[in-house]
């Protein structure tokens, strides 16, 4: 039989993360691949979806999601950064950041038109470029005083008459970068000069270490009506199988996004959306110590990286730390992924399944801190044995 899958999606076949779970299972190692949290979210937020369950709140919520949901995002998003959307207009639900990423590109790129992304790029990025007939751009993040960055040239010099979308990722997975205001002029610059509409994905906005700033693209000069931002509850607040995601931007663009989404899952789930309404009201407390906590889970597993003999880059934010795997004496980081549950008993993700750039990902294995520290202690300690 002739290959059924569409010639554009041909690449995209199982995920790494697929592969790299079953070899966990198979093998019992620890998995510090995927980046799910093993700690639930706020009691009383998992109680409030309980509750609506309960309390009759499973129809069809309104296809730009429950009112209540969109006023607390848009009251979030004024208090934190002073971003002044309209819930009514500017605001719209989404099945996890992921749904809200697919059917903007979709919504916004025309096949042909040029999507620019910094590599290493979360992996629906490119699918879903590819979905939308649209090419990627990419721009190389590369170690720089021990954080990944992108040279101003390099990013100036990807722009084409083609370019029409850039998606930013700040805190970025898997690089652990968090954006400054300076490398965010930068990039608001170029937006500006060629009329760019920009995608921000910020689903770690609040997981962010050593008082780092989580500095929205929208709020800098000019790109508020420029700008589609994404965010979710599933990194927020550790309910990562939610997938309640939400788009803030200029209403045209929301109503783009929502012409696609209307025929891909028509809205998000009720009882959900009530839940993260409620969280996002009330327990930012709680989401500060679950980044208090990750922050020194960071730090506990960069300490046994590099007493195992790795080179760590040390992340502003998200749950991940890139490992450099040559100063043990390896080079290619598929290889050392593969080996790694036989040698170590432990699972990482090679991160050059986040590059177009083999060779630029090659040294690096990412692993992921967002789980237990007992686990996180234990996988250290199996670690160890690779010198
Ligand atoms: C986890 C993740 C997402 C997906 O978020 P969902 O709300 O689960 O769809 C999107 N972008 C990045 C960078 C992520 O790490």
């Amino acid at each position: 039989m002739s290959e059924p899958l569409v010639a554009r999606m041909r690449n995209f076949g199982t995920t790494i993360f697929a592969e790299m779970s079953a070899l966990a299972t198979r093998t019992g190692a620890i998995n510090l691949g995927q980046g799910f949290p093993d700690a639930d979210g706020p009691p009383a937020m998992l109680e409030a979806a309980v509750e609506s369950i309960r309390s009759g709140g499973n129809q069809y919520p309104p296809g730009p999601g429950l009112p209540e949901l969109r006023e607390a995002v848009a009251a979030e998003r004024a208090e934190r950064y002073g971003l002044a959307y309209d819930p009514a207009t500017e605001v719209y639900v989404t099945v996890g950041a992921t749904e809200a990423i697919a059917t903007t590109i979709l919504a916004l790129a025309e096949a042909g038109d040029e999507v620019i992304v910094f590599e290493p790029f979360y992996d629906s990025y490119a699918a879903t470029i590819a979905l939308a007939g649209a090419v990627r751009r990419p721009v190389t993040l590369r170690p720089d005083g021990g954080r990944f960055t992108f040279d101003p040239d390099e990013l100036r010099a990807a722009v084409g008459p083609r370019t029409r979308l850039i998606l930013v990722n700040s805190p970025h997975n898997p690089a652990g970068t968090v954006f400054t205001r300076e490398e965010l002029e930068t990039i608001a610059a170029v937006c500006r000069e060629h009329d760019l509409v920009a995608v921000t994905d910020e689903v770690y906005e609040y997981l962010t270490f050593d008082a780092t700033e989580h500095i929205p693209l929208a709020s800098l000069e000019g790109m508020r009506e420029r700008t589609v931002a994404i965010s979710s509850a599933g990194k927020t607040f550790s309910v990562t199988g939610w997938k309640t995601g939400w788009v803030t931007a200029p209403a045209p663009y929301v109503r783009a996004v929502q012409t696609v989404k209307q025929f891909m899952t028509y809205t998000s789930s009720a009882p959900y959306q009530r839940a993260v309404a409620y969280a996002l009201g009330n327990e930012l407390p709680w989401v500060e110590e679950l980044r208090k906590s990750l922050e020194a889970k960071r730090d506990r597993l960069i300490s046994g990286l590099e007493t195992a003999g790795f080179t760590t880059f040390r992340p502003q934010g998200t749950y991940f730390v890139q490992a450099d795997i040559r100063p043990l004496g390896f080079t290619d980081g598929f290889e050392l992924a593969r080996a790694l549950p036989e040698k170590a008993g432990v699972v990482a993700i090679p991160s050059q399944v986040f590059y177009d750039d083999a060779e630029a990902g090659r040294p690096f294995v990412r692993f992921a801190f967002c789980k237990r520290e007992d686990v996180i202690d234990q996988a250290v300690e199996r670690l160890a044995r690779l010198r």
